[in-house]
């Protein structure tokens, strides 16, 4: 699950009763799974390719969205970035199709939905991305919500303008701008705001990707897999700080590789 984060304040777990044992069930279960998918991975479905090759990830979009064809390819771009830079991972799209069969460990299923999400469930209405799945196969789809894709971008509108407008407030009147503008954003923001959406998108549902791939239901310390995107970051246009980190890249490729070459065969 990925949240977009608008202040300071990190996002605390769930505060209701029933959601807190929930989210704690759901916690034991990724620590258990983790290891035991992390077996099965290694062992390699039955489709692996010749010796040394690595197997291509298999996404099946749907877009319910209707997204332009522009914003799908920064979406796509953006998330074969992510995979293939560095993890060296390549991605075979499979547009609005998706098999009526369990899916491989290689293979999964993102969706972008034109909702907000927050008909799905109660929780924070900040939720960007969603991967309910299991370590039997069922449910390796990745949701993300485009609507509040929207709402991020409008908030990071808004912050630049705001920025923006203090600048040249300041310079009119020959006042030094107040360091603090910087932190609410750079003097380039304007630059980075009109692939927000799409990049928000495509962060989201990288994120959620690698739960399900890794079946890692934590969060990281940092880059992709933390827990939540701060407004900021985008507006600063950085790109390291949305990309996987390596030990989270050499799970990837493990998972990938061919069962002949699988260690512990
Ligand atoms: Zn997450």
């Amino acid at each position: 699950m990925i949240y977009s984060r608008r202040r300071h304040a990190l996002l605390s777990p769930p505060t209701n009763r029933a959601n807190v044992r929930k989210f704690a069930k759901i916690i034991r279960a990724g620590l258990v799974l983790a290891a035991a998918a992390f077996t099965l991975a290694a062992v390699g479905p039955a489709e692996a390719q010749q010796a040394g090759q690595q197997q291509d990830l298999v996404v099946y979009l749907i877009d319910h969205q209707f997204v332009s064809d522009a914003e799908m390819a920064t979406i796509q771009g953006e998330i074969g970035e992510i995979f293939q830079a560095e993890a060296n991972v390549t991605i075979r799209w499979i547009m609005d199709d998706s098999p009526r069969r369990r899916l491989a460990s290689n293979e999964l299923r993102f969706l972008i939905l034109a909702s907000d999400g927050t008909r799905w469930f109660h929780g924070p209405s900040n939720v960007i991305g969603l991967a309910p799945h299991d370590d039997t196969g069922v449910g390796r789809n990745s949701f993300v919500f485009y609507r509040q894709a929207l709402w991020f971008r409008q908030q990071a509108v808004l912050r630049c303008r705001e920025a923006t407008r203090a600048r040249s407030q300041a310079a009119a009147t020959g006042v030094t701008p107040d360091p603090s503008i910087d932190a609410l954003a750079p003097p380039e923001c304007g630059d980075h705001l009109t692939s927000l959406t799409p990049l928000v998108v495509a962060r989201a549902a990288a994120h959620e990707m690698v739960h399900i791939l890794l079946n890692k239901l934590d969060h990281s310390e940092g880059g992709l897999m933390r827990k939540s995107f701060d407004i900021t970051e985008w507006l600063a246009g950085e790109q390291v700080s949305f990309r996987l980190l390596p030990e989270e890249i050499t799970a990837l490729q493990q998972l990938l590789q061919p069962a002949t070459t699988a260690p512990g065969r």
